[in-house]
Order: structure tokens, then C-alpha cells, then sequence
């Protein structure tokens, strides 16, 4: 397009979801528009371009939506990271904290191989909880975890500290 695209101009607030106190950045409007999301898909690849991946990491379920034509615009192919139970195949698995309790992240066990140059995809990066599991799938597979890419990051959550010095890019960050 002519006119610049303004990413943010597509991202509503949602207060009080999924809990009171919460405000939730809801990508919906993004989504929806084709300029807006061929945009934030070329946002997200620019950093990668010059040293592709050799995979994209997808955290389900709206990673998903960004992991594919991220890695169709870098030239690798997707590997699923998926709740509990989905994947059909040999799995492993990693446990992580939430706010109140635990959860669990999943991944093919034969999905990388090691040394593989992993690039991890999300839409958002809040506490960093899941990205940082994510990484400890990618390694336990002996993967070499090279970054993590999403569309927003919420910098007053400092999900960052939880992720040593791997490098983040986010297209938008409030
Ligand atoms: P974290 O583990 O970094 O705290 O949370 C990140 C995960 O929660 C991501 O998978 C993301 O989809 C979801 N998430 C947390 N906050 C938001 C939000 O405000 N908007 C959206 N779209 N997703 C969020």
C-alpha cells in the first residue's frame, strides 16, 4: 500500500479478560485485514531474512496463525508445540508454572533434530512462561533455540528475564 499501515490501529483492548484486572490485546481486528496481516507477517520475517531458521516453533493456538507464512517467508517448514494430548505421535513434554499451578507443553519427539537452528513464533510474549518452555522443548530435542519472534510483546510484564539472552523481536510492544 501507498500509506504506511498503523499495526496498532488493528489491536482492540479487552478489559477484564480472561480474568478482572486483565487487558487482553486482541489481534482479531488484524487478523481480519488483509493488509494489516500481510504487514505484520513481512514486520516479523524483516529481522530473520539475512539468517533464516531452519524451522519455526508454533505455540498453539494463535501462534499458529503467524508460524506459517512466517517460515513460508523464510523458507523452513513448522513444527507444533501443542497442549497436552493433541499430537498423535511419540511426544515429550515440559511442565511450566502459571500464576496459580502448572501446565504442560507438547512436542513430537522426533519433530527436531539436533542442532537444528530453531526460530520460536508466538503473538504475544506476556510473563514469557511459554516461550521460555517452549526453548526447553527445542533444547531437550538438542535443538539450538536461535530466537523468538511474536507480533506483541507486553514489556511491563518482563517476560524477557525469563528468557536468558535470547534474542526477542515483536513487531508491536506496548
Ligand atoms: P506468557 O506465557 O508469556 O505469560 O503468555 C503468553 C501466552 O498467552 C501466549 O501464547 C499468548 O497467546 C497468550 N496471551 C497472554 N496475554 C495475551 C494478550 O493480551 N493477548 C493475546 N492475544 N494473547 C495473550
Amino acid at each position: 500500500t501507498l500509506v504506511p499501515m498503523n499495526l496498532s490501529d488493528q489491536i482492540r483492548d479487552i478489559p477484564d479478560f480472561p480474568k478482572p484486572g486483565i487487558v487482553f490485546k486482541d489481534i482479531s481486528p488484524l487478523l481480519a485485514n488483509r493488509e494489516a496481516l500481510t504487514e505484520a507477517i513481512r514486520v516479523m520475517a524483516e529481522p530473520y531474512r539475512a539468517n533464516p531458521p531452519e524451522a519455526v516453533l508454533a505455540v498453539e493456538a494463535r501462534g499458529f496463525l503467524f508460524a506459517v507464512p512466517l517460515a513460508l517467508e523464510l523458507g523452513c517448514g513448522v513444527v507444533l508445540v501443542r497442549k497436552p494430548g493433541k499430537l498423535p505421535a511419540a511426544t515429550r513434554s515440559v511442565e511450566y508454572a502459571l500464576e496459580y499451578g502448572n501446565d504442560m507443553l507438547e512436542m513430537h519427539a522426533d519433530a527436531l533434530t539436533p542442532g537444528q537452528k530453531v526460530l520460536i513464533v508466538d503473538d504475544v510474549l506476556a510473563t514469557g512462561g511459554t516461550v521460555a518452555a517452549c526453548a526447553d522443548l527445542a533444547r531437550n530435542a538438542g535443538a539450538e533455540v536461535t530466537a523468538a519472534a511474536f507480533l506483541i510483546e507486553l514489556t511491563f510484564l518482563n517476560g524477557r528475564d525469563k528468557l536468558g539472552d535470547l534474542p526477542v523481536t515483536a513487531a508491536l510492544t506496548y
